[in-house]
């Protein structure tokens, strides 16, 4: 049996840091806490952030003897990277929800939740918003929305059904047959970043743990509506001139990328998953202060850094911008 390494200094403090030093169960809060290993450390054999937890020592034995499940811990720790997120880049956020001016139109949030325990094991919790009234865009947004969880849903089915027959099921290794044990899930939570009149833009943090994997992984994707009519929100059309915006957004990310590396061979990585295509820019969400761009584990760097975020000012934006959009209005 080999010795359990401390788990590194860095990584402790962003998981103390993204759960704000309290216990990541909301409803409790208490400020002493351990971290926890979601995926059990005799399974894993390893420590990364997206599978560690902050908890206090009453939610920690909860934990331990089965009372608050592995799926649960999941949904906590999605529901941690909005509160992070909200707390640094958004702040404003919450202000563009206040402000909106009729009181009329609100949201409702859906579950779509599925779990399966039988010779293939997988849960998924798919939450996601309905708005209200369900009438004209706001109805077409909501169908879009809720075809999007369900085929989420679908995805999840199939690729646990998939499992069942893979060549890695049936191997003979035993800490991979321990983790296979675990069953996929999914869990997924939304946050409305903007509802005004022109513009409804919606973030989406996904946690899963695909089984067989070491530890949980996490991604964020952004919806982002132009409204009356319903446009979906295409980065490449809102500039006067398209290749201009493409060398300046993608020069803007390269530089702020590699600024974060901490060695410059990743910056390769960089210059390939930031470079100038517009495929690179297709995961963003907008806000009161700008474009949050989202580059997927792997894209930008080598997967132990996961999802990299890099917000680009509105004022930075705003001279490339062809003229009377609506983001002028989100914007001004
Ligand atoms: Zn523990
Ligand atoms: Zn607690």
């Amino acid at each position: 049996m080999t010795k359990r390494p401390n788990i590194p200094a860095e990584i402790k403090r962003r998981v103390l840091v993204e759960a704000g030093h309290r216990c990541a169960i909301h409803t409790c809060k208490n400020p002493n806490v351990d971290i926890h290993h979601i995926i059990p450390w005799a399974k894993c054999q390893e420590h990364n952030f997206n599978n560690l937890i902050a908890l206090c020592p009453n939610c920690h034995r909860r934990v331990h003897n089965g009372e608050i499940d592995q799926k649960s811990l999941l949904m906590y720790k999605a529901s941690l990277v909005k509160r992070e997120i909200k707390e640094t880049d958004l702040e404003n956020t919450q202000k563009s929800i206040n402000n909106f001016s009729s009181n009329i139109e609100s949201h409702q949030s859906v579950l779509l939740s599925e779990q399966n325990n039988n010779e293939y094991k997988y849960s998924i919790d798919f939450e996601y918003p309905h708005f209200i009234p369900n009438m004209g865009d706001l109805r077409q947004i909501n169908v879009l929305l809720e075809a999007q969880a369900i085929k989420a849903l679908l995805c999840e089915r199939l690729r646990a059904f998939e499992q069942l027959f893979s060549e890695t099921n049936h191997s003979d290794n035993l800490i991979l047959k321990n983790l296979l044990e675990q069953g996929n899930a999914y869990a997924s939570s939304f946050k409305i970043i903007v509802h005004t009149e022109g513009i409804i833009t919606i973030r989406q943090s996904i946690y899963y743990y695909s089984s067989g994997a070491a530890h949980p992984n996490h991604f964020t994707t952004g919806v982002n509506y132009f409204r009356n009519p319903l446009i979906s929100i295409n980065l490449e059309h809102l500039f006067t001139d398209s290749l201009k915006a493409l060398d300046v957004l993608s020069d803007y990310c390269i530089k702020i990328l590699e600024l974060e590396n901490q060695d410059s061979e990743a910056n390769e990585w960089v210059r390939d998953g930031a470079g100038r295509n517009w495929e690179n820019y297709d995961n963003f969400v907008i806000d009161e202060n700008g474009i949050i761009i989202f580059f997927h584990p792997y894209q930008v760097g080598s997967y132990a850094e996961g999802e990299r975020i890099v917000v680009i000012s509105s004022r930075f934006i705003f001279p490339l911008l062809k003229e009377n959009t609506k983001l002028h209005l989100l914007w001004n």
